[in-house]
């Protein structure tokens, strides 16, 4: 343990970057020396956060890993996983003595957080970033964590109002709630030049006429599958980017999407990228980002970033989305899981450069207005003071 813990706490289980991770380091690079964050397992979202000067070690979950969100109920061994680790929290917030609240930013954190929380005498909030009850979790994993959180959590921060809605509609109390919307760097987005962008376009897809691109971790509900069946209706010279890996163990969807484009013949117009740290750049190398989730989404930093990027944006009306874009002028909405209503549109855009000009102009505008760190830090940071005393 290093000597200097802060006044925050901050823990997630995992050291992969999703984007309630990435989210998380900009939100603690953010609250600077005030924060201490510690991680269940290690991976690239621990370097990431000493790139950012976070000071960060890491706390094996054991057991806790194999829990799912879906899973019924955790086997005894995951909650006596989640009980000594609570233990390890609890003792180094008190040894400290410096730290006055803990602040969790994913449902097993939270429960963590919750335990730990009694045993130190400490507040807790609980940054949530998932839309609890079915179709993501289940019912009684909901339950048990909206039970824990009317127990346990002083605050919880949602991402978005969608977020919140469902807490609250899964039994949470409404007025521990509070809506901090996500916000995202600008900078990579300034970065970009029309001529990097292009370089870049050559060099994954040379003399594709007409590119589209999905952004996000390999997973049935973020719907690449759906993006890839659109691309089978679209013209030839169309390509479509897939831009991510499987984060979370979905090894068997990531080698279904690869059968599926084998399958309808599409090898030479489907690109997978992997995880890539130049989203940007290649956002602003395509001509329109597609968001394809089939269920709701709890907000979806890939919007806000592609309309960063000036981009035109499709994405699935549902959960949180509704909050960023509006249909038809800063971005274009279409029913989830539709791979017919998501070729129309790519069509329609194409077929009307001023509008995709337009909207992208729009939406630009607009992410920068409603969607930046500095007002998500200020948030997050109001809350953290508020409990913290
Ligand atoms: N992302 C990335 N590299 C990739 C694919 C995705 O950095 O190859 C980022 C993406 O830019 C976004 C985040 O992962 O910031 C995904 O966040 P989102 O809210 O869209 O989905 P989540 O993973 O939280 O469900």
């Amino acid at each position: 343990m290093t000597a200097h813990v802060a006044r925050v706490l901050a823990l997630d289980h995992t050291g992969v970057l999703g984007g309630a991770e990435l989210s998380m380091l900009d939100v603690t690079a953010g609250l600077g020396g005030d924060v201490t964050v510690r991680l269940f397992a290690d991976g690239p979202f621990r370097e990431a956060l000493q790139r950012r000067g976070v000071d960060v070690q890491v706390l094996p979950m054991g057991a806790l890993g194999g829990v799912r969100k879906g899973s019924l109920v955790p086997s005894p061994r995951a909650l006596l996983a989640a009980w000594r680790l609570a233990g390890d929290v609890a003792r180094e917030a008190r040894t400290a003595r410096t730290v006055r609240v803990l602040y969790a930013n994913s449902e097993k954190a939270f429960v963590v957080a919750a335990l730990a929380a009694g045993r130190c005498g400490l507040p807790a909030v609980w940054h949530l970033r998932d839309l609890l009850g079915p179709p993501h979790f289940s019912r009684l994993n909901t339950r048990g964590v909206v039970t824990l959180a009317n127990w346990r959590a002083t605050r919880v921060i949602a991402n978005s109002q969608a977020t919140a809605d469902a807490f609250v509609a899964s039994g949470g109390a409404r007025d521990v709630v509070r809506v901090v919307h996500n916000g995202i760097d600008t900078a990579p987005y300034d970065a970009v030049t029309d001529a990097s962008a292009h370089a870049l376009r050559e060099c994954v897809s040379p003399g594709a006429a007409h590119v589209m691109a999905v952004f996000g971790r390999l997973h049935a509900w973020k719907g690449q599958h759906v993006a890839i069946n659109a691309l089978a209706q679209l013209p030839g010279d169309c390509h479509l980017w897939i831009v991510g890996a499987p984060l979370f163990g979905e090894d068997d969807f990531a080698a279904g999407l690869r059968a599926q484009v084998e399958r309808l013949g599409l090898a030479s117009r489907v690109h997978f990228l992997g995880f890539r740290n130049d989203v940007a750049a290649l956002m602003r190398a395509a001509d329109v980002v597609v968001h394809a989730s089939t269920l709701p989404e709890p907000f979806g930093r890939v919007l806000v970033e592609g309309m960063l990027a000036r981009r035109p944006v499709i994405a699935t009306a549902a959960g949180g989305v509704r909050e960023i874009l509006t249909d038809g002028s800063t971005g274009v909405l279409v029913p989830p899981g539709d791979a017919a209503a998501l070729a129309r549109a790519v069509s329609a855009l194409r077929a009307d450069p001023p509008r995709a000009a337009a909207i992208a102009q729009a939406g630009a505008d607009h992410a920068r207005r409603a969607f930046g760190v500095a007002a998500m830090v200020r948030g997050v940071r109001a809350v953290l003071d508020e409990v913290a005393g």
